[in-house]
């Protein structure tokens, strides 16, 4: 589910929520209650995987290709 980040225009506060995407146009209330918000973006990356560079389980370390067996 996508994360998209909302800031509110009566106490300035930043947050996020997740939501489904066929939501992404509803209003959000900030955590104090306000209504007044504004979306800023939808953030990248959340619920995604984006990968560890030394997982070690694709292949690219040496453990990765058995070689150290
Ligand atoms: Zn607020």
């Amino acid at each position: 589910m996508p994360t998209y980040e909302f800031r509110c225009r009566a106490c300035g506060q930043t947050f996020t929520e997740s939501r489904p995407m066929a939501e992404s146009g509803e209003p959000a209330a900030c955590p104090q209650g306000h209504d007044d918000t504004v979306k800023l973006l939808a953030v990248a990356g959340a619920g995604i995987s984006v990968g560890e560079p030394n997982s070690g389980s694709s292949g690219g370390g040496c453990c990765g290709g058995g070689c150290c067996a």
